[in-house]
């Protein structure tokens, strides 16, 4: 196995750990010493002593469950904001097993942590304009699901999309900014104009796109320790509306 992010080799898990199970065979998921990137190499050393049990009992619908009963909070306007001072930020200093892995959009006004109401450590997250599916944020959310643990995979879009809205617009803009059109152009193509029916379909196809163009999600999917999940975020609200992906 190769660090995610220093490219060194790490110790394999090898095809007769496999059969032991997913998260024992994660348990064995040990990062080269000399591998620099601390906080996630040491996610899974048992000689970290970090331990979620929380997370390790928890199946990929309790964990939907639980950032659905967050969003609610979060627009009641009576968030718990759990998991936000220095004790957490401390035992996390050992390692991190956060239960949710997003793909979001870039939008300051869709802070994800805080529309869920979690806190440090609990979701693993990527955010890119237009929340699509590159090949960098697939090799992140991979690391994030496979080697991290987490239990559901959320593509969460949110109202009046400005990379959406660019797209359906066509106009010429500077930059790389248009490397997102092509992205998000099936969607818009059937929208009919409709702006939020092109985010609910850009949801809808970068779920699809996450399982279809990664092996390693697919099977998590497949073994049932995985659930891809995708709604949109209504930006007046704060309602986080689920949509049906089919992967
Ligand atoms: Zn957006």
């Amino acid at each position: 196995m190769i660090c995610f992010q220093c490219q060194q080799n790490a110790l394999p898990v090898t095809e007769s750990e496999s059969t032991l199970g997913r998260r024992a065979a994660l348990g064995k998921t040990l990062l080269a010493a000399s591998c620099g990137v601390v906080g996630w190499s040491a996610s899974f050393s048992p000689a970290s002593g970090f331990t979620n049990t929380v997370v390790d009992d928890l199946s990929p619908k309790l964990a939907l469950d639980k950032l659905y009963e967050g969003n609610r909070r979060f627009a009641a306007g009576m968030p718990l904001a759990e998991n936000r001072d220095m004790t957490r930020v401390r035992e996390l200093a050992e390692g991190q097993r956060p239960f949710a892995a997003f793909l979001g959009c870039a939008d300051s006004r869709v802070p994800i942590e805080i529309v869920f109401d979690q806190g440090f450590g609990d979701l693993f997250v990527t955010r890119i304009a237009g929340n699509v599916a590159s090949s960098e944020n697939i090799g992140s959310l991979e690391f994030g699901t496979q080697v991290l643990g987490a239990r559901v995979l959320y593509v969460l879009g949110h109202t009046e999309c400005g990379a959406v809205r660019a797209t359906m617009q066509g106009n010429e803009v500077p930059g790389q900014i248009s490397g997102l059109f092509q992205h998000i152009r099936p969607a818009v193509r059937t929208a009919g104009g409709d702006v939020n029916l092109a985010v609910k379909n850009n949801v809808q196809n970068q779920a699809r796109l996450l399982a279809e163009a990664s092996p390693v999600i697919a099977r998590l999917v497949r073994q049932g320790d995985l659930i891809i999940a995708g709604g949109v975020y209504d930006l007046k609200t704060g309602i986080v509306s689920a949509i049906n992906v089919e992967v």
